[in-house]
């Protein structure tokens, strides 16, 4: 759940580039009629996004009556998400944004733009770019076309949404062989109770608590011959202090990553300090 900020360009603006190499006359005609409500949708949008009640947005099947959304779904596949159309400028520097890493679930690369709001239901909202996130294949394909009923089923906005630095992504250990780690969504004191459900519907919607504990399964293993090490050498404090300045680390970069979670759980286990070691020892052998 990381945050982008709002991007700049003007809605109507990137529907008309959008619209410019439209080759079918009547066609085009209707879509430059309905450009106005393209603007006010964008809008209406903007200010209900921000105010954390996407909810509350009125499905429709068309645009004011005069575009339907199949129309508008065709629009952005061939005037804004083909390699060389007219919008394609406006979906790569909505893709750049994100720096490469998928904002919804933190980890897995950007493929796509996934559009908050599904163009199926929402067709003005089809190529507004406040509406189109960058998502890895992943995140596009876990949330298809789900759309927000009440106030906590919102998923998290990279755009308009800002739950601030304080951790809420929680791991622990389970104290199995090998040792795993299980993640959860721990709200902090301060937030206000629906970002917590919001925060817990948006990582069981992305399937987050799968994604992170394979990586973290992933990254013990890189560490076993490390934290073996350590033991031998500088005891259970060695290791412990070891993991504690990695969470440290990671905590500067991001203080919700896997990592950071994962760190910060197993140097507070003292199961996996001592006991949880020596089964890693015997994995290794
Ligand atoms: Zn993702």
């Amino acid at each position: 759940m990381r945050h982008l900020g709002k991007p700049q360009q003007d809605p109507t603006t990137v529907f008309l580039r959008c619209v410019e190499g439209v080759r079918d006359s009547e066609l085009k005609e209707r879509f430059l009629r309905v450009a106005p409500d393209i603007g006010a949708a964008a809008q209406v949008f903007d200010a209900t996004a921000k105010a954390g009640r996407l909810y509350t947005l009125e499905e429709h099947k068309d645009v004011a009556g005069q575009v339907t959304a199949r129309e508008m779904s065709d629009l952005y596949k061939r005037r804004m998400a083909r390699s060389g159309s007219a919008g394609r400028r406006v979906y790569d520097a909505l893709m750049l944004r994100a720096k490469g890493i998928c904002p919804l679930c933190g980890h897995l690369p950007v493929s796509t733009l996934d559009h908050q709001l599904p163009q199926a239901m929402f067709p003005a909202l089809a190529v507004t770019p406040t509406n189109l996130v960058p998502a890895c294949g992943d995140c596009n394909k876990w949330k298809q076309d789900a759309i927000p009923r009440k106030a906590e089923e919102q998923t998290f906005h990279p755009y308009f949404d800002d739950f601030g630095k304080e951790p809420w992504l929680h791991a622990e250990v389970v104290e199995n062989t090998p040792p795993t780690l299980r993640y959860s969504v721990r709200p902090p004191a301060s937030w206000p109770a629906i970002w917590g459900a919001r925060a817990r519907h948006h990582f069981r919607t992305y399937k987050l608590g799968r994604l992170y504990k394979t990586q973290a399964a992933n990254e013990l293993m890189n560490m076993q011959h490390l934290l073996l090490g350590l033991q031998e050498k500088a005891g259970v404090d060695g290791v412990r202090s070891h993991l504690r300045s990695h969470e440290e680390s990671c905590a500067k970069a991001n203080p919700n990553s896997w990592q950071t979670a994962m760190y910060r759980a197993l140097g507070e286990s003292e199961w996996f300090c001592t006991e949880g070691l020596v089964q890693l020892r015997s994995l290794a052998v």
